[in-house]
């Protein structure tokens, strides 16, 4: 596999927002939205075999040889590039990792591992790759996974708006998230409308942003 980084730290973008987490990142992706935060991830890494980084996980979960983080998300990049991806996700689901996937939404995710948590975006307009959202994921996602819009301005909440009412977006999923782009929408604002609106939306801030620089990596 191809590896930017393995790292712990703090979730910070989904209803696990705010949990120490390991984060395994993923080489690579295939669109190119014009806000990305990662695009240091798009080439370079390290080849890893999935038993490398199984190691590396269980390195930055130990305190002591005992696991003390027991979190870990695959993200990117995009993950579901990688043919290994699904191996990796059943050997630590089999270790009794709490796994989540965060992925563009352009992939199908409905032969992942069940108890996969899928955290999946929808590209809104602004991002330059609206269209891309693999349609079939609608029926393959299920109560505990959760369903991401990253919105750069009051065009993409509406974009968004619909899409959740077109598709009766509520209940399906345990959350869907609302989130504005870091420096180019406020929080505020978008707050206000998803009131307004009455939207069964979670507004989502990344975390990780407010706590350390919002250039970081590794965090
Ligand atoms: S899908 Fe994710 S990693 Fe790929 S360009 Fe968009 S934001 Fe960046």
């Amino acid at each position: 596999m191809q590896i930017t980084e393995i790292f712990r730290s703090i979730q910070g973008e989904s209803t696990y927002a705010g949990l120490p987490c390991i984060f395994v990142r993923l080489t690579g992706c295939n669109l190119r939205c014009v806000w990305c935060d990662t695009a240091y991830a798009f080439h370079g890494g390290k080849q890893m075999s999935v038993e490398e980084v199984l190691e590396a996980v269980r390195q930055v979960s130990e305190f002591d040889g005992q696991r003390r983080v027991n979190l870990v998300e695959i993200t990117g990049g995009e993950p579901l590039l990688q043919k290994e991806v699904g191996g990796l996700m059943e050997r630590l689901t089999g270790q009794g990792y709490q796994v989540l996937v965060e992925t563009s939404g352009e992939r199908f995710v409905g032969n992942l591992p069940a108890p996969v948590v899928r955290i999946v975006d929808v590209k809104c307009p602004g991002s330059g790759e609206g269209g891309t959202f693999c349609m079939e994921n609608l029926a393959a996602l299920t109560a505990k996974d959760q369903l991401k819009f990253v919105l750069a301005d009051r065009q993409d909440y509406e974009w968004a708006r619909d899409f959740l009412r077109q598709h009766r977006l509520e209940g399906k999923v345990e959350a869907v998230i609302f989130s504005p782009v870091f420096g180019q929408l406020e929080p505020r604002p978008l707050a206000e409308w998803i009131l307004a609106d009455g939207l069964p939306v979670r507004l989502g801030l990344q975390l990780h942003k407010f706590i350390w620089h919002p250039d970081m990596q590794g965090v």
